[in-house]
């Protein structure tokens, strides 16, 4: 029955693809907290150090670069040099931030001693009262002092960035960003090298200025394409029910148009004899 295996194999695809659209969701979703509970578990350590160094800002700091130049590195196959600022290795909380385990909007699970939280704050909160070991806030660790260079404000979505601008802060963050562009991508260490070099100054860079004209990220980043996936999904997820319905619907008229030919057949027959 040709009618019956192509039901079912349009059935499988349908299947197939809000699979994978599930997958790439929940991939969007977790992202890199994922392989985070399998690491050790370390000794908590109640003495608590003061720490100058925001972690929210850090953490914004550290959205831009992964969204808005890690994936364009991932293509370059580069990584950072060590003395790079921007090196995860010189963010005082990363290892703290790898250990958070978030399962839906109102669960988060330290990664070290497994205690759930309703909210990310309170999860902070324990990782400074309990594992504050773990951050090392040695010289240049603490990635919000970039913020001026990586347009943080823009990334803390409920703050808005200010509206007048100073041209000698703008004049500091771009000379700043400028340093970041010459550790980070030194132009007499190869091809890749100086094509990030010139990359990081367009899509960092060249917007700190108040001529305006430039904004910052230029040429896009992770999220776009998440976004993009998004959907394209979501566009599957209604067409393809849409699709499938109108193949089973196809295949009831198919079947009552065969059944119809042979009744009318079978009346033929029967009339042959008289
Ligand atoms: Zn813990």
């Amino acid at each position: 029955m040709p009618g019956r295996e192509d039901g079912r194999s349009a059935y499988l695809v349908a299947i197939l693809l809000s699979a994978s659209c599930l997958f790439v969701v929940a991939r969007s979703h977790q992202g890199f907290h994922d392989a985070v509970g399998s690491r050790n578990l370390l000794k908590s350590n109640e003495h608590t150090h003061q720490v100058h160094c925001s972690r929210e800002r850090s953490r914004a700091a550290w959205k831009a670069i992964d969204e808005y130049l890690m994936p364009f590195m991932e293509k370059e196959k580069y990584e950072f040099p060590s003395k790079c600022r921007l090196c995860p290795d010189n963010d005082m909380f990363r290892e703290q931030e790898q250990h958070k385990i978030h399962f839906d909007i109102s669960e988060w699970r330290c990664g070290f001693c497994k205690k759930a939280f309703r909210a990310e704050k309170f999860l902070d909160q324990h990782f400074e009262n309990r594992h504050n070991n773990l951050v090392d806030d040695g010289h240049g660790r603490c990635l919000a002092d970039l913020c001026g260079a990586l347009h943080c404000d823009l990334m803390l979505e409920f703050k808005k960035p200010k509206t007048k601008c100073s041209a000698a802060v703008a004049a500091r963050n771009h000379h700043l960003c400028e340093s970041l562009a010459d550790s980070c991508f030194p132009i007499n260490q190869g091809h890749s090298a100086s094509r990030l070099h010139e990359f990081f100054l367009r899509q960092f860079c060249d917007a700190h200025t108040c001529r305006g004209g430039s904004k910052p990220f230029p040429k896009g980043g992770r999220k776009e394409t998440n976004r993009f996936y998004l959907a394209l999904c979501a566009l599957l997820a209604v067409l393809l029910p849409l699709f499938y319905l109108i193949v089973f619907l196809h295949q009831r008229e198919l079947k009552k148009g065969s059944q119809n030919v042979r009744r009318i057949s079978k009346i033929g027959h029967k009339k042959k004899p008289t």
